[in-house]
C-alpha cells in the first residue's frame, strides 16, 4: 500500500515524550484517503497521535463490493526504513516486489515486507477476483540498527492462535500471551487479530511496558468500556496487564502495541528516515536511479514521487 496523496504531509514522530505511562482511553477518528479506486480509512498517523510502539501507519479498507470494479490497483512504489504488514478479512491481493516475490495474499495470511534500505512493490486485485475486499495495511518503523537491512518478503499462512471464551486471537506479528508469530520483527511489539463472538466478555493479557491501540474492522465492541465501531481506533496508553473486551456483536478487531519507539523519525510519502536530506535523496533515487530495483510483471507505469514540501523536516516527538 502506498500513500497516494499528491501533497503528502511531513510527519515527524517517535520519542518517548507524549507516551502516557498509565492507561488512557483516547478515541482517534479515521480520515478518509483515496488509494486509487479504493477509499481507505487512515487511523495512523492521526491528528493527535502518530505512533503506537513501532507501528506508524494504519489503513483500514472495505468491506467493498468490487465485483464490477478493478479493486485495489497500487502501482510500483518505493519504501525505506519500514516493514509493511498486509492483513485481509476478505478478498485477494497480488503482491509483487523488487526482490522478485510474486504472491497472492488471502484472508488471515500474513504478508510481511521488510523494505530495509530500499524496496519497491505493487499491490493489485487479481483478475478475476472475489466480490468482497476487506483488509488493513500497517507499517512498522525499523530501528536505526536495522533500517538498512536487506529487503525481504515473507508470507506466513500458519499463525499462532490464543483462544478464550468467544475469542480467537491470531498473532499476526510479535507476541501475545506467550504465542509468537513467525514473522520477523526488529523491536518488541504485537499485532493481533481478535475475532470475538457476540456476547464474549474477556480480559486479554497484555504487557504493562507496551502502549496499545485497538481498531474495529467489523462489528461493535466495548474496549475498556468504550464502544468501538469500524472507522475509529482507541489508543490505550500503557501500564495495563489486561484489556477488557466485550463484544456487542460478532466483531473483528486489530490490536497493535509495542514498546514506545524511542528514536525520532521523519516520515514522508512512503519513506521513513532520520533527516530531511535522507528523505530527499530517497525521493531522488526513486525518480532517477535503480536503487529500489524493478517490479517485474506489473503492467503499467510506476508511481512518481510527489514534490517535496519546501520546508526542512526535523525529527521530533510523537504528539502534535
Ligand atoms: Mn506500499
Amino acid at each position: 500500500m502506498s500513500d497516494l496523496d499528491l501533497r503528502p504531509s511531513l510527519r515527524e514522530c517517535g520519542g518517548r515524550a507524549g507516551v502516557p505511562g498509565q492507561p488512557v482511553r483516547e478515541l482517534l477518528n479515521a480520515r478518509e484517503a483515496s488509494l486509487g479506486a479504493t477509499v481507505v480509512r487512515r487511523l495512523l498517523p492521526n491528528l493527535g497521535r502518530r505512533m503506537v510502539g513501532a507501528w506508524c501507519f494504519v489503513d483500514h479498507y472495505g468491506p467493498d463490493d468490487i465485483a464490477d470494479e478493478p479493486g485495489m490497483q497500487v502501482p510500483p512504489h518505493p519504501h525505506t526504513g519500514l516493514q509493511t504488514v498486509s492483513w485481509l478479512h476478505a478478498g485477494e491481493v497480488l503482491h509483487r516486489d523488487s526482490v522478485g516475490s510474486v504472491q497472492v495474499l488471502r484472508p488471515r495470511q500474513l504478508g510481511l515486507m521488510t523494505s530495509g534500505r530500499a524496496i519497491a512493490h505493487s499491490e493489485q486485485s487479481a483478475v478475476p477476483h472475489p466480490r468482497l475486499l476487506h483488509g488493513a495495511q500497517l507499517w512498522v518503523a525499523l530501528p536505526d540498527a536495522h533500517r538498512n537491512t536487506a529487503p525481504a518478503f515473507e508470507h506466513h499462512v500458519d499463525l499462532p492462535v490464543v483462544t478464550g471464551p468467544g475469542l480467537t486471537a491470531t498473532v499476526v506479528l510479535g507476541g501475545l500471551d506467550g504465542a509468537v508469530s513467525p514473522g520477523t520483527t526488529y523491536s518488541p511489539l504485537v499485532g493481533a487479530d481478535l475475532a470475538l463472538a457476540e456476547g464474549a466478555d474477556v480480559r486479554l493479557p497484555v504487557e504493562p511496558d507496551f502502549e496499545y491501540a485497538v481498531l474495529t474492522m467489523s462489528g461493535a465492541t466495548e474496549v475498556d468500556g468504550v464502544r468501538l465501531d469500524p472507522g475509529s481506533m482507541l489508543y490505550l496508553g500503557s501500564g495495563r496487564t489486561e484489556l477488557p473486551l466485550r463484544a456487542l456483536s460478532d466483531s473483528g478487531l486489530l490490536l497493535i502495541g509495542g514498546e514506545p519507539f524511542e528514536e525520532e523519525i521523519v516520515m514522508w510519502w512512503n519513506f521513513i528516515g532520520r533527516s530531511h536530506e535522507e528523505i530527499e535523496s530517497a525521493r531522488k533515487d526513486w525518480m532517477e536511479s535503480t536503487r529500489f530495483g524493478a517490479v517485474t510483471g506489473y503492467e503499467g507505469a510506476r508511481l512518481p514521487a510527489p514534490e517535496l514540501p519546501p520546508v526542512a523536516l526535523k525529527p521530533r516527538g510523537r504528539v502534535r
